[in-house]
């Protein structure tokens, strides 16, 4: 390791960590990205095209690669070595990828702008707190996020899911066109997804050849991750210089209070070693970046950095979830077709009901799941679940080609409203392999989630019935919580390091810089202040953009 103090050390190399070593390299600083996992570069490392039947696990899932053996992640809801804790009574889990570019490897690639509403929701319905910035504000960035990444959609002019600038969309499957026919039947808005995947040649990256495998990885780099598409060209800048395998464990403060850079474990090495850098950006995931700040415990900051508040790790929150599956006898023995597409549904449902007239706030969008994937271990979900199916040898081979294709399902993906019984904090009595304390988290739903669960089945359980599907579960009881999803199951944990416009009651100011250290900025999810009926990563890559160009224009005018 060099001794030069860097202009910035970024901690985390996901969509934040990016993102923001994408804009600061291109402003000229020297910047050092941290990144805890290793390295994976998928034109190199992705399984496309790899058939699951000729491989020994026939594509199934390890504990490893929880989402299939072919899935272009290394990590996953347990981290060897890296535990954390839960609170008696609370339920959480939490999704660790530990490689370059995080978790934009293997995600959804879902790309959705928050609306005006969502921002300033509590001016609309009295709940949780107002954004202390607007659509308005982070608009142009959403704008130059479409342009740099790509993304594809629809224009459709609907005020609280803004249209953004968009590559043309591929055409509903044959299974999803009786998705589309039910939902119309039913007045529930159902249109053209909104996935950052490059359906045209963007900006020397080649179009999609509609494989259906993103989750593996793309080879030709037509759909987004952070490695290819933001630290590539950072790195091609000159000034960024990448060290994989360093997690990091606290932020450094030097005598005058300001941060002077970060400490972290080689982990190949297993030393402890120091960086110096004149900003620190953090952008390790949400809860991460809570659990760094509460563990930069000082004679300045004794309840951690910018925590002074008291609020670092509060407020955490998950987008709601659940799910209802079956099969469509209709698309039983149907001709072999082209399924091809994107990996990923053509179609998605944005929210399309008013609160006023429902039991609970806030909204969700649907997303739809079917057609015909590479068969691979547990195809169609076991041929005995399907009416007259399973047994052994060719007729279990004739079940298969009978039903391959006729599952389709539904889930939920809603807003959770904050609440003070959901939120991290520090374990005082368990610490990882490298001696950094964990992160032990609390989580509660509330009333508004499960009543927003049971609209949920309610609503898919009517859609599939209106296709002719036959529904493989019963609807979930009051009891069950309506088969509400696990606290952080979704993957879309934010919050624990709020922005807000008074010091007392959040953690940084409206530029994501921490209120208490000038020169400490957050860019992952962790300054959202609510969730918003959307996935969250479009308004993560924006944010970082925003914080980035701020940082370069304070550095500019020498105020860091
Ligand atoms: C299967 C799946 C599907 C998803 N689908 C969607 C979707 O369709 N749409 C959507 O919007 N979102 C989706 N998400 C969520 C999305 O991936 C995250 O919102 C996004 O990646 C978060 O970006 P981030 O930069 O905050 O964190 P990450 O992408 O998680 O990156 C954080 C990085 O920091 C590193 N790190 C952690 N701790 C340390 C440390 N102490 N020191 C150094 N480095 C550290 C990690 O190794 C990691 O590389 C999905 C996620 C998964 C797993
Ligand atoms: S579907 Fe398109 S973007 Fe996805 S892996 Fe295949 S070629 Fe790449």
């Amino acid at each position: 390791m060099r001794r030069d103090v860097y202009d910035v050390v970024i901690v985390g190399s996901g969509a934040g960590g990016g993102m923001a070593a994408y804009e600061l390299t291109k402003a000229g600083a020297t910047v050092l990205l941290l990144e805890a996992g290793g390295m994976w570069d998928n034109t190199k490392d992705s399984d496309m095209l790899v058939a699951p039947w000729e491989t020994p696990r026939r594509g199934g899932s390890t504990p490893d690669k929880p989402f299939g053996e072919h899935d272009a992640c290394i990590g996953g809801w347990n981290v060897p070595g890296e535990p954390f804790t839960t609170a008696p009574g609370s339920r959480f889990q939490w999704w660790r990828a530990r490689m370059v570019g995080g978790r934009t490897n293997h995600w959804g690639r879902i790309s959705l702008r928050f609306g005006p509403d969502d921002f300033q929701h509590k001016s609309i319905d009295g709940l949780g707190d107002n954004w202390p910035i607007t659509y308005d504000d982070v608009k142009p960035y959403y704008d130059e996020v479409d342009d740099l990444i790509g993304i594809f959609g629809s224009r459709e002019g609907m005020r609280n899911h803004p249209d953004g600038k968009f590559l043309p969309a591929p055409k509903p499957r044959c299974w999803e066109m009786p998705i589309k026919k039910a939902a119309d039947k039913h007045a529930v808005t159902c249109i053209p997804s909104r996935l950052s995947i490059i359906t045209r040649p963007h900006n020397g990256r080649a179009a999609c050849h509609y494989c259906g495998q993103c989750n593996r990885g793309c080879r030709t780099n037509s759909n987004f991750t952070s490695t290819n598409v933001l630290i590539a060209p950072a790195l091609r800048t000159g000034k960024l210089t990448m060290r994989t395998d360093a997690m990091v464990r606290e932020v450094s403060v030097g005598k005058d209070g300001l941060a002077d850079g970060v400490i972290f474990i080689d982990k190949v090495r297993g030393e402890e070693m120091k960086v110096n850098a004149k900003v620190v950006v953090l952008a390790a995931s949400a809860c991460e970046t809570a659990r760094i700040m509460l563990n930069s415990k000082s004679a300045k900051f004794p309840q951690g950095l910018g925590n002074s508040s008291g609020m670092v790790g509060k407020y955490l929150t998950d987008t709601t979830g659940t799910d209802v599956g079956g099969f469509l006898p209709a698309l039983a023995d149907q001709p072999r077709h082209n399924c091809d597409g994107v990996g990923g549904a053509h179609l998605y449902m944005p929210w399309w009901l008013d609160n006023k007239k429902l039991d609970f706030p806030r909204g969700y969008h649907i997303e739809i799941w079917g057609g015909m994937g590479m068969p691979g271990y547990g195809v169609g979900g076991g041929m005995q679940n399907y009416a007259g199916g399973g047994g052994y040898g060719a007729s279990l081979k004739s079940d298969v080609r009978k039903y391959w294709g006729t599952g389709v399902g539904f889930s939920g993906r809603g807003e959770m409203i904050p609440n003070e019984k959901s939120f991290c904090e520090i374990d005082p009595r368990a610490v990882d392999q490298w001696g950094i304390p964990v992160l032990r988290f609390h989580w509660e739903w509330s009333d508004y989630e499960y009543n927003q669960v049971k609209h949920m089945q309610e609503t898919f359980r009517t859609l599939l019935q209106e296709m002719g599907a036959v529904v493989r579960s019963n609807m979930p009881t009051k009891e069950q919580g309506y088969g509400i999803a696990t606290g952080g199951s979704i993957i879309h944990e934010l919050g624990c390091v709020r922005m807000g416009s008074d010091p007392k009651a959040s953690v940084l100011n409206e530029h994501c810089q921490t209120w208490d250290c000038k020169n400490v900025f957050v860019a992952d999810g962790g300054p959202f202040v609510s969730q918003a009926d959307k996935n969250p990563t479009w308004t993560i890559l924006a944010l970082s953009m925003r914080t980035s160009r701020y940082i370069a224009e304070q550095r500019k005018g020498g105020k860091l």
